[in-house]
């Protein structure tokens, strides 16, 4: 089993570049499990992996590459119950260190400053606040992350790279499951007994806050109920 073998050192943003590239050339056609196990090798406990825990498939396998990895989850304060109950359970069950972070204001705070419901009026605007300004905080532990963003999930997603570098961050992004589908993930889970948040089977092909959330028609784009409102589909977490 592999461990974190690289103390924890900031590392030079045109390392991080020239590290990115490489390491995306050459794991291309890598197993999820060899991505991991160079990210987590080379970055150490500045490496940690985004879950929305709308499955644990990716927390679940880091857990076994690279066990100790920090797991950063953006807790809005409008997650649905099933999916708070799907984190409690992965920090209960596996060795891995989920982190909790918060906006910095509590709805309440934001619905006194910017009215309520901004979720129904700027949603670009309440995803700044309450996911994209607590990452980027979260981040600045970190030099490289990884997140589940598969190819087959959207048309905007469809070019997702396995590694690259961020530019706007100044962070290695790692995206182990890229090249995975629907299929390889429902495969994974029966195989490890994954935890899986219940919504997935009440039709939600994609978890998020549930005011922005709405289940899915067959043959729907699995992000169709994200935002249905507005021509938004990505809430700027992922660039
Ligand atoms: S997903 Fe909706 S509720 Fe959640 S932060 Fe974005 S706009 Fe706000």
């Amino acid at each position: 089993m592999t461990v974190l073998t690289r103390d924890a050192e900031e590392r030079d943003v045109e390392e991080l570049r020239s590290l990115a590239a490489t390491a995306g050339r050459a794991l291309e056609g890598a197993p999820a499990e060899e991505i991991v196990r160079w990210a987590a090798t080379e970055f150490g406990s500045r490496f940690c992996v985004t879950s929305s825990f709308a499955d644990a498939v990716l927390v679940h396998l880091v857990s076994r590459v690279a066990p100790g990895t920090d797991v950063v989850f953006l807790d809005t304060g409008l997650h649905f119950p099933e999916t708070l109950q799907v984190r409690d359970q992965v920090a209960g069950s596996l060795p891995v260190r989920v982190r909790s972070i918060r906006p910095e204001l509590t709805v309440g705070q934001q619905d006194g400053r910017y009215g309520p419901r901004l979720f129904a009026r700027e949603p670009d605007e309440c995803c700044a606040l309450r996911k994209v300004e607590p990452l980027e905080r979260a981040l600045s532990d970190y030099d490289a992350w990884a997140a589940g963003l598969r190819r087959d999930e959207s048309p905007t997603r469809a070019g997702t790279p396995v590694v690259h570098f961020e530019a706007a961050r100044g962070k290695v992004k790692v995206n182990p499951l890229a090249r995975w589908t629907a299929a390889d993930v429902s495969r994974y889970v029966s195989r490890w007994d994954v935890p899986v948040n219940p919504l997935i089977a009440r039709g939600y092909a994609s978890v998020g806050c549930w005011p922005c959330t709405r289940r899915t028609r067959n043959g729907e784009d699995p992000r169709a109920g994200r935002w249905p409102l507005f021509d938004k589909t990505e809430c700027g977490l992922h660039r």
